[in-house]
Order: C-alpha cells, then structure tokens, then sequence
C-alpha cells in the first residue's frame, strides 16, 4: 500500500498515513489534530522544521507578521485557499515577528512571503500578497503529478 507521510502541524508527531485515506479527514496518531485541516494553522519552529523534513505531500508556509498590512490583508484569502486545496497540500503560517530566526535562517527578506516545501527541499518561493484563486493555482502548479 502507498502511503505518504506528514507531520502533525499541532504536535509535530510524524504520521504515516495510506494514499486512499486522505480525503476522509486522517487523525494525527497522538493528539488527534486533523492531518489535513482546512486551516492554515500555526506553527512553533519545532514543528516547522519536523513538518518541512519529514512531508512528502506539500507543504505551503506563509510566513507573516501581526505589524505587516499585506500579511493581514492576504490572511482570508490564504485561509480560504487552504480549504479550497485540503487533501491535496497543507498550508499553514509562521509568525515572523513572534519567531524571527526561522526568516533569518531562511533568508526572508519581505513579508508576506509564501515558501512550499517537499521532501525537506523547497519548492518555490513567493513574495507579496496575492488572492486566494491566485494561490491556488501557484500551488496547484507544484503538486506532484499522478
Ligand atoms: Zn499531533
């Protein structure tokens, strides 16, 4: 059986989950979080780094700031992608002001900037606020094929 394996995005527990079960809503194996929520939840640096090592399905980070009007202005528009794209990649949200060394370690110079990652390597960056439909074709163009 083919499985794809993620992290938990609440607890950072790695989870190992069968291909056919992710629409229907797999649970984290220790703390019951939903492995494919429908919102960008987010993430401590401890499990952003778990996250971004371990997944092998897409992962889609805004990294933000409270003080940043851009970021504030996209935050629905990346919520509603993040719903649209459940099942297909994850999306979730750094706090850039709260943990300033993961945008340092990433070299993150303008916020909001949105990061995908795979397989511990990243797969595209993106600068600059953009709707949800314009996302979710960014994103969509990533995904794996087949
Ligand atoms: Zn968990």
């Amino acid at each position: 059986m083919d499985y794809v394996k993620m992290a938990c995005l609440k607890c950072g527990q790695g989870n190992r989950v069968p291909k056919d079960k992710l629409a229907n809503a797999p649970k984290c194996a220790n703390c019951g979080q939903s492995l494919m929520t429908d919102k960008a939840m987010d993430l401590t640096p401890q499990v952003f780094d778990k996250a971004k090592n371990l997944d092998d399905t897409l992962l889609v980070v805004d990294f933000w700031a409270p003080w940043c009007g851009p970021c504030r202005a996209m935050a629905p528009e990346f919520t509603k992608a993040a719903s649209t794209l459940r099942g297909k990649a994850r999306l979730a949200k750094v706090n850039t002001e709260q943990y300033q060394t993961v945008s340092q370690k990433l070299g993150i110079r303008g916020i909001p900037t949105m990061i995908g990652f795979r397989d511990g390597k990243e797969v595209f960056r993106q600068s600059g606020a953009m709707p949800a439909a314009q996302i979710e074709k960014l994103v969509t163009t990533h995904l794996r094929k087949g």
